[in-house]
């Protein structure tokens, strides 16, 4: 069998691991080189039986979760230890803000129909929120999820440039609630975004179930923008190995974001680092790159319950181990939780100060 330390040399450096470097052949060096190969790749995912309501391998299932090592960079410290000095060099620290892009606007853009079903539903339960569709409405004031002139002065003001991952569905299945990209205000939308920032695909929840629907998405993403889109990353983080990575190479996506788990935060493939996905059932390197992420918006405020205070001090914590490694910190955020009201209230104020700690 071919050297786990080679394996993990072309995952990182992207080639062969020179001859010159040939000389690790302790047995214990290996056996830990092949543990970390397989967490990077995840093997322990393929085939899991075991999974949460929608289909995904669940965090706290991990092995790395449950020794308590989810939130170290094992990967970062044992590449770093076998060459030292080469591994820091190959790569220097970078931070690139995520967002999702799953409900462009509250209430722009969905059609009459659903904005007065959405009324009648908003009166009985929620009179904030009948009050500001309402006002959406009279064109009194922005749509509450309207936050793209904030999200890109405020990351410029750091010198960052953000990557926006647009989910194109609209399918009433309770998942994909998006606006239609290809109608007025969702072409203007996609034209005000790709001037300033980077686009990806944001497969929808149904496309994970029909190679056609991911096809469809993938394409009129393509065509409103008039370029190919090579940057994806799944909704809801649907990531099922390895069928996922194979469908977006298909289409000719070369860039994954969605290596991050849903209710921890952490490192799910053991870094900070992007790194080629490897096919171990076809025990090849198709080209995909992974782009780790250690914390999402919903993960810190929603599953862990942290406060804003607690949430930075986590998000600090991962910059530093971030920079210590030179990697990429990948943030993922969404446009409705950077608007700083209802259920968001305060977190304004933590994704500001994410920034300023994170830029290089
Ligand atoms: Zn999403």
């Amino acid at each position: 069998m071919e050297s786990a330390v080679k394996r993990l040399y072309y995952s990182f450096f992207g080639q062969e691991m020179p001859a010159s470097l040939r000389n690790f052949t302790e047995a214990d060096v290996e056996q830990k080189a092949s543990d970390l190969f397989d967490r990077l790749q995840r093997r322990e995912e393929y085939g899991s039986k075991v999974l949460d309501s929608k289909g995904r391998f669940k965090a706290e299932d991990s092995e790395a979760f449950r020794e308590g090592k989810i939130s170290l960079p094992e990967l970062d410290l044992f590449m770093e230890s076998l060459f030292p000095g080469a591994y820091a060099a190959t790569f220097s620290y970078q931070c690139l803000p995520t967002f999702d892009i799953d409900n462009a606007y509250a209430f722009r853009g969905k059609g009459l129909m659903k904005n007065v079903a959405g009324m009648a539903k908003n009166l009985v339960s929620d009179t904030q929120r009948a009050r500001s569709r309402f006002q959406t409405w009279l064109n009194a004031s922005k749509d509450p999820y309207d936050t793209y002139a904030y999200i890109l002065e405020t990351c410029q003001s750091f010198g960052l440039r953000p990557l926006f991952f647009i989910q194109m569905g609209s399918y009433n299945n309770g998942y994909d609630t998006n606006i239609p990209f290809r109608k007025k205000e969702g072409r203007a939308l996609l034209d005000l975004l790709s001037s300033h920032a980077d686009i990806g695909l944001h497969p929808s929840y149904a496309s994970n179930f029909d190679k056609q629907i991911l096809y469809r998405e993938y394409t009129e993403l393509n065509d409103i923008l008039g370029k190919k889109v090579i940057k994806s990353r799944q909704h809801f983080l649907m990531l099922k190995f390895p069928e996922t990575y194979r469908n977006l190479l298909e289409l000719g996506i070369q860039e994954d974001y969605s290596m991050g788990w849903a209710s921890q935060t952490g490192y799910r493939a053991g870094t900070c680092r992007p790194f080629l996905w490897y096919d171990l059932e076809q025990n090849s390197f198709p080209g995909l790159t992974v782009y780790p992420f250690t914390n999402m918006d919903g993960t810190l405020h929603e599953y862990l319950k942290l406060n804003p205070e607690r949430a930075l001090e986590q998000i600090s914590e991962f910059i530093e181990q971030t920079r210590a490694a030179q990697g990429v910190y990948t943030p993922l955020w969404h446009n409705h939780t950077v608007n700083n009201r209802w259920e968001w209230n305060k977190w304004q104020p933590v994704f500001e100060q994410m920034l300023a700690l994170s830029c290089p």
